[in-house]
């Protein structure tokens, strides 16, 4: 079979690179549980391992079921060239800051990152003599000035977790071009649907592949996109440093890449509308949603995003009220992770940020009362029902 060209994404999500015949002529991707892969002689082997042609050696380096879940990511984040993936979210963002920065460089980014990815930046990094300059996200100013002094990495991430901040990625990008830095954006908020950063300016695009592209929570991984050549240093560190997606979990993400179409534009549509309710509500003192016209940054939201994503945050009086409402939902899990099919909800301040102190929650903008809701899929009607019962139920 050949792929037309100029397929929408809902069809390069079902299509993208399963044009096969696959083993058998099965019609879905094989997982192919096979660490080695045997050569008639010894010289096709050679060539394999040359890569003067194509096949697969040893699982740790390539396999089957992975390369589909890389050539159908190229498919889905506009401007990729290559996807190398990983075990987890965390170990693609790691090998990749790892294979750019060496001791003496100096990392720019901002104090809103994921939390493990703070934790390089603060802790692991710093270790190896290389120089992380964390920015008050909200200060493009100095964020500005900072890429100015020049960076060898500019790392970035826009909606960020929890508290919903948006940072303008063509403009800072286009800074971070400027002094020849690369410039990593993790889309994993927004999934690629939503935000496309190697069109606005980015070097690399990274997910962690257990939230929205898997979006059943069943397996972890992590996948990096961009131009071959960068994609190919990234591959050579993590086929040597060891964090390889096995094939059980590409086909799980293969598998939920499928509906990620339909579930993203039902997340958007969720998330919107339990967010217009969370601001009618007088139980409910300040809601983060970067499509509510009133988001400090609403307009840069609006310029590079296609749909503002699944997670909502708000402020409920305190800890007390906060905790009370988490258990008082009958259609969401207390539980970490986000981009499920099911809504979960989550405390910043006793998840997330619990390692923080009160002087950086109170820095990052993380109230007592901060909630992180993730909208599933589930009828938006029914979730705002749901939520409305447990706020009365949480006074
Ligand atoms: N990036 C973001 C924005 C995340 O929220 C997470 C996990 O919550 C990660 C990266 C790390 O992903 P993983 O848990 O797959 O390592």
């Amino acid at each position: 079979m050949t792929l037309p060209e100029n397929l929408k994404p809902s069809t390069r999500a079902i299509w993208g690179a399963e044009a096969g015949p696959f083993w058998e002529r099965a019609t879905q991707v094989p997982v192919a549980l096979s660490v080695s892969f045997q050569y008639e002689t010894v010289d096709e082997m050679m060539d394999v391992v040359l890569g003067k042609a194509p096949g697969h050696i040893y699982a740790r380096n390539t396999n089957p079921t992975v390369t589909v879940l890389e050539q159908k990511m190229v498919g889905l984040e506009r401007g990729a060239e290559a996807c190398t993936s990983f075990s987890t979210g965390m170990g693609g963002i790691s090998n990749t800051l790892l294979t750019f920065l060496k001791p003496g460089d100096r990392c720019v980014s901002i104090a809103d990152t994921y939390g493990g990815t703070a934790k390089l930046f603060l802790e692991y990094l710093p270790r190896l003599n290389i120089e992380c300059v964390l920015c008050d996200t909200t200060d493009e100013d100095q964020i500005l000035a900072e890429i100015g002094k020049g960076c060898t990495v500019l790392y970035l991430e826009s909606p960020t977790n929890p508290t919903l901040k948006i940072t303008d990625l063509a403009k800072l990008a286009a800074a971070g071009q400027k002094v020849g830095a690369t410039v990593v954006v993790d889309n994993t908020f927004a999934s690629p649907l939503n935000q496309s950063p190697l069109l606005l300016g980015a070097d690399l695009v990274l997910h962690s592949c257990t939230k929205y592209l898997n979006g059943h929570s069943d397996c972890t991984g992590g996948v990096v996109l961009g131009a071959e050549e960068l994609v190919r240093q990234i591959y050579h560190y993590r086929e040597i440093h060891g964090p390889t997606l096995d094939p059980m979990s590409a086909y799980l993400i293969i598998r939920g890449l499928k509906t990620l179409d339909l579930r993203i534009n039902q997340h958007n549509a969720n998330a919107m509308a339990i967010a217009d309710y969370l601001v009618t509500s007088p139980l409910v003192e300040e809601v983060f949603y970067p499509g509510l016209p009133d988001h400090v940054r609403h307009d840069v939201a609006a310029k590079q995003m296609s749909g503002f994503g699944g997670m909502v945050s708000f402020t409920v009086r305190d800890l007390e009220t906060a905790k009370k409402f988490c258990q008082n939902l009958n259609l969401a899990y207390n539980a970490a992770s986000l981009g499920h099919v099911e809504s979960l909800v989550s405390l910043p301040m006793t998840s997330s940020h619990v390692e923080c102190t009160a002087e950086e929650r109170r820095r990052l903008g993380i109230d007592e009362g901060l909630i992180r809701y993730s909208t599933g899929i589930e009828d938006a009607g029914d979730l705002i029902a749901d939520i409305e019962q447990a706020l009365e139920k949480s006074q």
